[in-house]
Order: C-alpha cells, then structure tokens, then sequence
C-alpha cells in the first residue's frame, strides 16, 4: 500500500493567528474551569493489534473488514488504528489519511471539531466503508472581559516581518515525513507547574480572541526539555516575533510538535531525535511574560490537546 498524502493546498494563515502565542496565557493560568482532560486509558491500537498479530503468526496489524481503533474520542484528542482490509485511501471528514504499509493510521479532532466526525475507506473494488465517531465536547477555560479587542491591523513593518516566519511555519510542517514517533506513547518534555491549558480563550465584548494553542508549562528559566515522541527537526529558528525561538518535530502521519519560547535549542534542522532525547532549554524569547514552554500539537489543520496525548502530568 502507499503512502498517501493530503494535498498542500492552498495556504490561508490568518496573521494573527499562527502558532498561536502565549498572549493569553495569563487568561488561562487561573485554573478555573475544569477543562483538564479525561485520563488517557486508551491501549493503542498497534500495541492491541501487534498482540493479535502475534497469535495470528501474521506479520503485521491484522486488518478486518470494518475500522479499528481507540484513542481521545473527544475535542482536541485523536485515535490510532488500522483500515479495513482492501482499502486503497481513506479519510477523516475531508482529511485524506496517510496509511502504512499494514493499514494502520493516525487521525485527530480539532479543538472546534463538535459532535462528530466520519471515517471512510475506499476498497479496492470500488466500495466504501464508512463509520461516524462520535467526537465529546470539552469545557474550555473561557474567560469574558469587558474590554474591546485590540482593533486596527498591525503595521506594515510586522507584516514584512511575519510573513515569512509564517510561511516557514506553513513549510515545515507541510514536509509529513514518514517518520514513526506518532504510534509511541508520549511522554511529558518536561514537568513542572502548568501555566497555561490547551483550548483558553477570552472574549472581548462577546467577540471572541484567538484561543491558546498549546500547553504550558513553566519548571523554570534554562531548565532542559526532551523529545515527547521521536521525530525529524523541521524547524529550529531564532527569533521568531511571537515564538522566538523556535522547534517543530515531525512525528510522521502529519503529526507535529512545535515547541515555544526556547532560551536555547541543542538540535539542527534534519536531526533525527528520539523519544526522550534533550533537545533544547526553557525561556521566554518572543513573545512571553515569562519563562516556559508552550507545546503544542498539531495534526494536518488540527489543533491538539497535548494533555490527551501524555495524561496527567
Ligand atoms: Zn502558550
């Protein structure tokens, strides 16, 4: 089976609204709402299958006629698993899936993904299978304040600057490489106190901000952070106006981390990283009010829950 990939397309990134920055961190720090996440209980769905492979003397996941899966079923989560057996493509709502040589796949909710959301496979002779995931909704930390939002553009000096930086941004992670680091369990890149939740929001005279893109989390200035799951570096830059500095990881399957705000990254563009590997030190560069790390998860266009992916710290 080949590898499939979803089409680049054409890229409309709204200005103010890249990787998200940590502007409102200090709307999510206060742990309000409970929009923590359920436990990650799920066994993944390679591990399941890899033990079925192992009774069935098979080489590889075993594949059936119907989906299977298992994973964070709800806004901001994903689920890992294997298509029905012929399949030539599938997809996830108008995401096409890139599949591995024995079918299994990677897919994920966006944080505004509500209700529901429908696999589909293609068969080999023509017919399709199809199965709709019913997606649960989250409680965000969402906070409402009597102050209008920011109004008026930003000047042409930003633009000149932050046009490139996006379409860096856009390119790396346009690159989906094969890699692997999206089947493993993730781990936490670093644990300290969180200061700011995935999903955040504040609304500005019922007009509602840009919500926080990530996770962040807030050990201390220079302390080290790991590799979450292996991966390719796609991107290691400096100084970047709202991230400053700046590592994206490709897990593979269009699955990838950015991390936020470095003081230092000890990893070049095209490294290979491992699961567990330091790859860089916390700070405030860019645009923070002060040290920590946003990470943040992305999946295709959608944005991740990386809580869903680690569980409790
Ligand atoms: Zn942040």
């Amino acid at each position: 089976m080949t590898q499939l990939f979803s089409g680049p397309g054409a890229a409309v990134i709204s200005v103010f609204f890249a990787l998200a920055s940590c502007a409102n961190s200090d709307a999510s720090a206060s742990d309000g709402a409970g929009s923590t996440s359920t436990d990650v209980t799920a066994v993944s769905a390679s591990a399941a299958a890899a033990e079925t492979a192992v009774v069935e003397q098979a080489t590889s996941a075993v594949q059936q006629t119907r989906f299977s899966f298992s994973g964070e079923m709800t806004q901001g989560g994903w689920i890992r698993g294997v298509v029905p057996k012929g399949t030539v493509s599938a997809s996830l709502g108008e995401e096409t899936l890139q599949l591995a040589e024995d079918g299994s796949f990677f897919a994920a909710f966006d944080r505004d993904n509500a209700g529901s959301a429908k696999l589909t496979a293609t068969l080999g002779d023509g017919k399709s299978v199809s199965e709709t995931l019913t997606i649960s909704s989250r409680q965000w930390n969402i906070e409402r304040v009597n102050v209008a939002r920011r109004k008026g553009g930003p000047s042409a000096a930003y633009m000149a600057r932050r046009g490139p930086e996006l379409d860096a941004i856009w390119d790396a992670r346009q690159k989906k490489l094969p890699e692997n680091g999206w089947q493993q369990d993730f781990i936490w890149p670093v644990k300290g106190r969180i200061s700011g939740k995935f999903g955040s929001q504040r609304i500005y005279r019922g007009e509602p901000g840009s919500y926080h893109s990530g996770i962040d989390i807030a050990p201390g200035n220079g302390v080290p952070f790991v590799a979450p799951a292996d991966g390719v570096v796609v991107l290691a830059v400096k100084n970047f106006s709202l991230e400053g500095n700046l590592l994206i990881i490709d897990h593979g399957m269009g699955l990838n981390s950015a991390f936020l705000h470095a003081s230092k990254i000890a990893v070049s563009e095209g490294d290979r990283v491992r699961q567990g590997q330091y790859i860089g030190n916390i700070g405030s560069s860019g645009r923070a009010t002060g040290p920590h790390l946003h990470w943040s998860l992305k999946w295709n266009n959608s944005r991740l829950d990386p809580l869903l992916f680690v569980g409790p710290m």
